[in-house]
């Protein structure tokens, strides 16, 4: 075994309905005198409980999906405005991804109370879109300091977008697999969040209102977001910034429709790690079952199970769409990837992402 790992330092407080004991905590810890609270109109209820042992000086609330640059810019603009010295952000991944925008470039740190599975929270990435399209960058900067995860504000989250969401989750996870810096300390991370997301997000469908799979889907999301942090973006990211930053579809349908058709494009090329996946997801492999197949069954029972999203056509992609963003697919393709892909193969993958049709793995042969 040889490789080189990176641990990304953070705190992390878990705790259902201690949110605002932990926050008042961290902000006497990181002694913080002037407090900027980011959550959109829709989040500012649970921005409120989460914040109502301290006294922020400024609420920001514009909040915009893949974070457009003119937002960046007048969020920054208030924060210097008014001396910000910590930015608490309680939110989806959007509110989370402003946050990271202007500790960009002012190094204010950040503290991060999620309220879905999509786990911005726990990487270095950050992402700006301008111009129909969507910039991504590592930075340490942007690393919240502290996370703060309490299941409470997850009650809120319609089991449909729980399922995209958490699919989002899974996401992290099965691209770490081969993504261009995986290891085996992020392939072991994302199999536990695979284990924990499958386990949660079919739990949540069954009973909403049962509290235990909503914490193992944030807990899972969580151990996602940071296999993928150390990973890096591998093919199915690139597809889904792509299908965001330039066609504007929605982040966590986008990535729960897409997973499927990524996976069974690059199962066949990770046959061991296909094989843990499918187990991670609840289907050890059978005597003598191809783990690439038996990985692609494993997800498309899941997904069946939680009735997650087909079709990109109901997200807004159109099939006049496809060249164009195969064109930008191919642009940006990681050359890590367990197979390369011809222009035909990309064209296939998203054609089917637009219909929904059954995600099969591709023959071997063509590997
Ligand atoms: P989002 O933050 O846009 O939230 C989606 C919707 O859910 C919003 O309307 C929001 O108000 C609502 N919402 C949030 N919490 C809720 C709750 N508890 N109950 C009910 N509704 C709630 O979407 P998202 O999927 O969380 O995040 C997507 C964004 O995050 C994208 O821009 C994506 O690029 C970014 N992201 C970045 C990283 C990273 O590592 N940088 C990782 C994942 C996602």
């Amino acid at each position: 075994m040889q490789f080189e790992h990176v641990t990304l330092g953070q705190r992390v407080l878990f705790g259902s309905g201690q949110s605002a004991a932990h926050l008042a905590a961290e902000v006497d810890r990181m002694e913080a005198a002037r407090v900027m609270v980011i959550a959109s109109e829709f989040e500012r209820p649970m921005a409120e409980v989460a914040t109502n042992r301290i006294t922020p000086v400024l609420w920001w609330d514009e909040v915009v999906m893949h974070v457009p640059v003119e937002v960046a810019e007048r969020a920054r603009t208030a924060a210097a405005a008014h001396d910000v010295d910590l930015i608490v952000c309680v939110g989806g991944g959007s509110t989370t991804g402003l946050a990271k925008a202007i500790a960009l470039t002012s190094r204010i740190p950040v503290i991060a109370v999620p309220t879905t599975y999509a786990g911005s929270e726990a990487t270095n990435v950050w992402g700006l879109t301008e111009d129909r399209t969507k910039t991504t960058g590592v930075d340490d900067r942007v690393l919240p300091v502290t996370v703060i995860y309490d299941a409470d504000f997850t009650r809120t989250l319609p089991v449909g977008l729980s399922v995209s969401s958490g699919l989002n989750a899974l996401a992290h996870c099965v691209d770490s697999l081969w993504a261009p810096k995986a290891d085996p300390i992020n392939h072991a991370l994302a199999l536990e969040a695979a284990r924990a997301l499958a386990t949660g997000l079919s739990g949540i469908v069954t009973d909403p209102e049962d509290m235990t799979p909503r914490e193992q889907t944030l807990y899972g999301a969580y151990l996602a977001a940071v296999s993928f942090a150390s990973a890096g973006s591998g093919l199915h990211h690139k597809i889904c910034h792509i299908l965001g930053g330039t066609f504007n579809l929605p982040h966590a349908q986008t990535h729960a429709t897409v997973l499927p058709y990524v996976l069974a494009f690059n199962a066949p090329g990770v046959p061991e790690l296909a094989a843990r996946l499918a187990a991670a997801l609840g289907r050890p492999g059978a005597e003598g079952e191809d783990p690439a197949q038996a990985a692609v069954v494993a997800l498309n029972d899941l997904r069946e199970r939680i009735d997650a999203p087909t079709a990109l056509a109901d997200h807004g992609l159109e099939a006049a769409d496809i060249p164009e963003a195969t064109r930008r697919v191919l642009a940006v393709f990681p050359p890590t990837n367990p197979a390369p892909a011809t222009e035909e193969d990309i064209t296939l993958l998203l054609t089917a992402a637009l219909e929904g049709t059954t995600p099969t793995p591709r023959v071997p042969s063509r590997l």
